[in-house]
């Protein structure tokens, strides 16, 4: 199976499966981001795609998501949402299957 290496903020170095990453593009560059949860502390990273990574990450199978709207920077609004959505026990499983 092909690993995918990477960094948490908490842990360093960790590994990755295909699986475990989520890609998400843009429609106005080549470039995204992919977000994946940390094998070891369980924490929601994010990280920028450059258009290279993208390109090695959909090689190895991850899934991904095209973005229709180009956005901008994330707001307070949606902080509030995310922390807001972590309170749910279900939390995890709406991360996954999103
Ligand atoms: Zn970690």
């Amino acid at each position: 199976m092909t690993t995918i290496k990477t960094t948490c903020d908490h842990c360093g170095e960790i590994h990755l499966g295909p699986s475990d990453i989520a890609l998400e593009l843009g429609t106005s560059d080549t470039d995204g981001t992919y977000r994946f949860v940390c094998p070891d502390c369980f924490s929601i990273q994010r990280r920028p795609a450059t258009s290279r990574v993208v390109s090695i990450l959909l090689a190895t199978g991850v899934s991904y998501a095209v973005n229709i709207e180009s956005r901008g920077p994330i707001t307070m609004f949606e902080v509030d949402q995310f922390a807001e959505a972590l309170n749910d026990d279900d939390w995890f499983e709406r991360f996954v299957s999103s």
